[in-house]
């Protein structure tokens, strides 16, 4: 799939580096709104794009006037984290409602996207503020993530965001045009422009470190987010940042190809254990799921097993197993769900239902 031209990819996750954004006079606010411009042109073209926006903690470092960029603690990183994120969203919601869009920020630690309840959470929130046609803003958590939970980089973040908001590309706009055979300062460095696998070789030519020293990332952690991102069906491209509009420029790049998603999916949710227990469906639901459409509870006729939300489940149909998902209600409630319709079911619950007993995104046929 091509990343470049743009249009090509219906959803699609931008990372930014913390470089690109700040520098020692503060934000790079013109070139910003650059890239705030070629979302906008993208949005009014059809797809839906999301940010995966580094930058608070070099942001907050500055403004407190901390040493080594708001690293040299964890406490330090934190503190500045929080002061830069709230500056930081402020001057995306300010370029992005230049462009006629809507901002929204949603601060992520890694828990949320791996436990599997969270993550349906995030999924859900993506989905729909993608669907309102508003640009998510996304970061780590950084101000409460500690060590050991932190992703402690966005490239990886920004793969794990695309995997959970059903997109289909990822572009990491840095201060580098890709990977190169070695380090590309070193003489005779040739750049790649396609990767279609990642074995040890290409693992092998990732520079270690950041380049500007501002981010956490590298080519290492690059080439980390291409393995989840291509594992998933989701393909990555890296790109420089260094020009205004990167995203209509047609700047050279390396775009990693993808696994085929239909594949990568599956893959995905058999290795989420085997399944807690069933949904018996009708034959209506039967036939709505093979056209790729989400398990709705009108057409679900039985509940077997104990799961929990999030837990992988097998819909049977009435002749046997069709397919795979995660459930996004625990047995008993989904239970209580059972023939009802969706107006039905808050007064049931006692909470706003979701849309689905298992949504399309989360569900493979078998
Ligand atoms: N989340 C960090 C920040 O906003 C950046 C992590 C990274 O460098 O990738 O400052």
């Amino acid at each position: 799939m091509q990343l470049f031209p743009p249009a090509s990819c219906p959803r699609l996750i931008v990372k930014i580096g913390s470089a690109l954004l700040v520098d020692n006079g503060g934000v790079r606010r013109d070139w910003l709104a650059g890239i705030a411009a070629d979302i906008a042109a993208r949005a009014s073209a059809g797809q839906q794009v999301a940010v995966v926006s580094s930058g608070a903690i070099a942001l907050g470092a500055r403004r407190l006037g901390l040493a080594k960029g708001g690293r040299a603690s964890l406490e330090d990183a934190q503190a500045a984290a929080a002061t830069g994120q709230i500056a930081l969203s402020q001057v995306w919601a300010e370029v992005l409602g230049a462009e006629g869009l809507t901002a929204a920020q949603m601060l992520v630690t890694l828990d949320d996207l791996e436990d599997r309840r969270r993550y349906l959470n995030a999924s859900a929130t993506l989905d729909r503020l993608l669907g309102l046609n508003v640009v998510p803003v996304i970061n780590e958590n950084d101000s409460v993530a500690t060590a050991e939970i932190r992703f402690g980089d966005n490239d990886r973040l920004a793969a794990r965001v695309a995997q959970a908001a059903g997109a289909q590309g990822v572009i990491l706009l840095s201060d580098i045009d890709g990977l190169y055979d070695r380090n590309p300062a070193l003489p005779g460095a040739v750049h790649i422009p396609l990767v279609e696998r990642i074995d040890g070789g290409i693992e092998g030519m990732a520079d270690r470190g950041s380049a500007s020293g501002m981010g956490s990332g590298g080519m290492v952690s690059k080439i980390e987010a291409a393995k989840i991102a291509c594992g998933a069906g989701v393909a990555l491209a890296i790109a420089s940042g260094r020009v205004d509009r990167p995203l209509s420029a047609k700047a050279r790049h390396t775009l990693f190809v993808p696994e085929k998603r239909a594949r990568a999916r599956k893959a995905w949710l058999a290795g989420r254990l085997t399944a807690k227990g069933s949904i018996v469906v009708d034959a209506g639901a039967a036939r709505a799921l093979s056209e790729g459409k989400s398990l709705l509870a009108a057409g679900a006729v039985s509940v077997r097993g104990a799961f929990f939300r999030g837990d992988p489940v097998t819909i049977e149909g009435p002749a046997g197993p069709i397919a795979r998902g995660l459930s996004e209600y625990d047995a008993h409630d989904a239970a209580r769900l059972l023939g009802k319709r969706s107006e039905e079911q808050a007064a049931i619950l006692g909470y706003a239902p979701r849309s689905a007993l298992v949504h399309r995104d989360h569900l493979v046929m078998l």
